[in-house]
């Protein structure tokens, strides 16, 4: 059988964990997995993109385990009362192919992109860093706010949106964290004047300009989220030209992350090589850095391992007949059997 966790599940998880708790704990899975990084079989996610919209498969599979995500991203779903992002997922029994967990991944998604942009931070940012802008106010931008307030110890935020009701929504939910100084500013440039970090998670369908040369100073942190696909980036070229560029995997960044933009030969750093020291991270305090997310399905392989590992340390979610349960795995037919009976039944 295949243990099925819905939104509802994970609600609860993060409530019987706490928020904290729970963001630690995906940091920690996604770093343990970084560290294994040679560890598997890796590729680009599969895109299938439509004029307004993209729908991905995200696959990745160590010795013992298989996961895939599936995910859309379409900025103006949210007209039509729909969110931008929705995800769910699967683990699979590698040996056997047998489905183990399927999941939801949209919560989980934001929860698993801002504890990547944590991950990187660490290694990245100043370790002194204390004050955050974040441009782009939507969906993603509370979990941002919270993994960077309680895990790596932001306690000023900076926030800008073109959307005032979206900024207004951020700052409504972030009263419940009393530490955090929360403050609406009148522009991105705003926000970002005098900023540690600087954190873009917009979403846009197209080459904008979220962040300028003229926005950014010596020692910021770049966690660039929302530049994610083709033709969708968030960061002027001027700005990955001043600064030293971390991506999670490469082959998939050079198509879908800011760094379109560059030239092929241009250096950019694994994350994973700074981690397990191969490669430096940060060399000084006025260095600026970006971290060029595009989410990897690596996150959603350590997301769905974390998913499970809570699942049974509470006892949350279900089990469900995904696929067959059969007396002789060769007669897949005998499952028809009542069907076609129930039908010859009514007919008679
Ligand atoms: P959302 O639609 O809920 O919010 C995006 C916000 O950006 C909106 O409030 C919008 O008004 C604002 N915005 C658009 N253009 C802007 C501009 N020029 N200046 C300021 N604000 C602007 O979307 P979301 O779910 O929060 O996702 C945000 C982005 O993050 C999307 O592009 C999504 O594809 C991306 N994303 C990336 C990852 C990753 O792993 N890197 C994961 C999930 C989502």
């Amino acid at each position: 059988m295949t243990r099925f966790i819905d939104v509802s599940a994970v609600s609860r998880l993060v409530g019987k964990t706490g928020v904290e708790t729970f963001f630690r704990g995906m940091v920690d899975f996604i770093e343990a997995d970084y560290r294994r990084w040679e560890a598997f079989d890796k590729c680009a996610r599969v895109a299938n993109h439509s004029e307004i919209g993209v729908i991905e498969l995200m696959p990745v599979a160590d010795q013992a385990q298989y996961g895939f995500k599936y995910v859309n991203g379409h900025p103006s779903n949210t007209a039509r009362g729909l969110p931008t992002v929705m995800a769910f997922g699967a683990l699979s029994d590698v040996e056997t192919g047998y489905p183990t967990l399927l999941s939801e991944l949209t919560l989980t998604t934001a929860f698993r992109t801002a504890a990547t942009s944590v991950f990187a931070a660490r290694q990245l940012a100043r370790p002194q860093s204390r004050s955050m802008a974040m441009i782009g106010n939507g969906a993603q931008s509370e979990f941002q706010a919270i993994a960077f307030h309680t895990v790596f110890g932001i306690d000023e935020l900076r926030i800008f949106d073109v959307d005032k009701n979206a900024t207004d929504k951020l700052a409504r939910h972030l009263m419940a964290f009393p530490n955090l100084k929360v403050i609406k500013s009148e522009s991105a440039s705003a926000a970002c004047e005098g900023a540690d970090i600087v954190t873009t998670v917009t979403a846009d369908k197209r080459w904008a300009t979220i962040l300028t040369a003229d926005m950014v100073e010596a020692g910021m942190h770049i966690n660039a989220v929302g530049g994610d696909c083709p033709g969708k980036t968030e960061l002027a070229k001027d700005v990955l030209d001043l600064s030293s560029i971390f991506v999670e995997f490469e082959p998939q960044s050079r198509v879908e992350g800011d760094i379109q933009q560059l030239p092929a030969d241009h250096r950019v750093t694994e994350i994973w090589r700074v981690l397990k020291g191969l490669e430096a991270g940060r060399e000084s305090d006025s260095e600026i850095t970006v971290f060029d997310s595009v989410g990897f399905a690596l996150e959603d392989f350590s997301a769905l391992r974390y998913l499970n590992h809570l699942a049974e340390l509470h006892s949350e979610g279900e089990t469900i007949e995904l696929v067959p349960t059969l007396d002789d795995p060769k007669d897949l037919f005998s499952l028809t059997v009542p069907a076609a009976a129930a039908l010859e039944q009514k007919a008679a």
